[in-house]
């Protein structure tokens, strides 16, 4: 990070911008990034975390809607197909094709199954698999939405309806999470079940003139702020004489960090040296050229090369480099947004959180009291995460 937060925060107080973007979700991201690229002074804020609300708690499989079809939302599965092509090239870090069977019958070995009125995805996560999902209406908290017993006892049914020798029950479960989808609703439509809603954006103006993009997918968030930020762009001229510089650029540009052809060689040499085992690897190449950053600060400090723990694939640098390079600021932050300790770790990531809190802490200037307070923070969010076993 070029600039510490208070600075940004300074600088925002008393500098106009073109374009203000609330809300940094995948769509925000998108559209901060499309409106930068055209030109525009733009400022993206969250109320929260980056990717805090739904975009942190979707399956994040970029794929081309075929349900959809069921729905005849042709234009959504068009848009969303050309989105993935992009994806594979401007992200192939990110976005990696993985084997799918989709039957849709009953019984199959793996892959996507359809269950009565839903989906069920059996999802391969490296050691783990992710199983969902239930879609059904929630009327609780919204910040801070959670896997209820009904969901958990759903989806530990069907999975073994379709799974029957996997024999899987509430002890195989290491995380649960949920997320609300942003559905674009139609006027008198409360009572359509959610999996019939159409996945398609909708863009708003208010009467104070601010636009607003509900709906969609992470899919295909790309191609949704190129929608509104085109809007955004005629307003600009229109309303107050502002000009971009270019159209959008987005479609064909890779995102940053995307992997140089040495970038593999280079991290994989490295990482051999300090003996890090495959899973932390994998890890490494994720962040794309960054990886090359985490490996120069545990040059600087080897300590930092240490594993977090024994059945954790991420090391000590990637705390520090968080904090440093990628605004995390909690404990939270970072195990479960920077990585995904929260999802895959036995214990969800409990017992290394006071060593997160440390390395963060050394450099956020943490008192003791504050490293204390964000372990307790981070043991809330994982009591939730097992509030349907209560
Ligand atoms: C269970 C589930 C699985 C899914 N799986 C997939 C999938 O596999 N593939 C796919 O393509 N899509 C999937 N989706 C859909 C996809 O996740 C969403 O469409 C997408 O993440 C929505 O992103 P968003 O940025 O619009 O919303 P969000 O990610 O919710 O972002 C909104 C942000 O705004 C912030 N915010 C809210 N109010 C304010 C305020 N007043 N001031 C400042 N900030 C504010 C929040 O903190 C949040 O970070 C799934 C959704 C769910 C629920």
């Amino acid at each position: 990070m070029s600039r510490s937060r208070e600075e940004t925060i300074k600088e925002m107080k008393t500098k106009g911008y073109d374009v203000l973007v609330i809300g940094g979700g995948v769509t925000g991201a998108c559209i901060a990034r499309d409106a930068a690229l055209r030109g525009f002074t733009c400022a993206c804020v969250d109320k929260n975390d980056w990717a805090f609300g739904t975009s942190s708690r979707s399956s994040k499989m970029i794929h081309g809607g075929i349900r959809y079809l069921e729905m005849f939302d042709f234009k959504l599965v068009f848009e969303a197909c050309r989105e993935r092509r992009q994806l594979l090239l401007n992200a192939p870090h990110l976005v990696y094709p993985q084997p799918f069977t989709f039957p849709i019958y009953k019984g199959d070995k793996n892959g996507i199954f359809m269950i009565e009125s839903g989906l069920m995805f059996v999802i391969p996560r490296g050691h783990f698999a992710l199983i969902g999902t239930t879609d059904t209406y929630y009327h609780e908290d919204l910040d801070n939405p959670f896997a209820t017993r009904e969901d958990v006892e759903y989806i530990l049914e069907a999975a073994n309806d379709i799974l029957p020798r996997a024999h899987l029950d509430k002890a195989d479960i290491i995380s649960t999470y949920a997320g609300l989808r942003p559905l674009a609703m139609q006027e008198g439509g409360e009572d359509v079940a959610t999996g019939k809603v159409s996945r398609e954006h909708r863009i708003y103006q208010g009467r104070s003139g601010m636009l607003t993009i509900a709906g969609g997918k992470l899919t295909t968030a790309r191609s949704m702020a190129e929608e509104m930020m085109d809007l955004v762009q005629m307003k600009l001229l229109k309303e107050f004489k502002v000009r971009a510089k270019r159209g959008c650029v987005t479609k064909n540009r890779p995102i940053l960090h995307v992997p140089a052809p040495d970038t593999e060689a280079r991290v994989r040499a490295l990482s051999a040296k300090l003996k890090f085992d495959d899973d932390i690897l994998f890890g490494l190449f994720k962040q794309g050229t960054e990886a090359l950053s985490v490996l120069a600060l545990c040059d600087e400090d080897p300590s930092l090369a240490e594993p977090l723990g024994p059945t954790i694939p991420n090391i000590k640098a990637q705390v520090r480099f968080a904090a440093e390079s990628e605004m995390a600021r909690t404990v939270d932050d970072f195990l479960v947004r920077r990585t995904e300790i929260y999802y895959i770790a036995p214990d969800q990531g409990l017992g290394v959180a006071p060593e997160v809190a440390r390395i963060m802490g050394d450099l956020l200037g943490w008192d003791a009291d504050e490293g204390k307070r964000q372990v307790e923070a981070y043991k809330r969010t994982v009591e939730l995460s097992r509030r349907y076993a209560t």
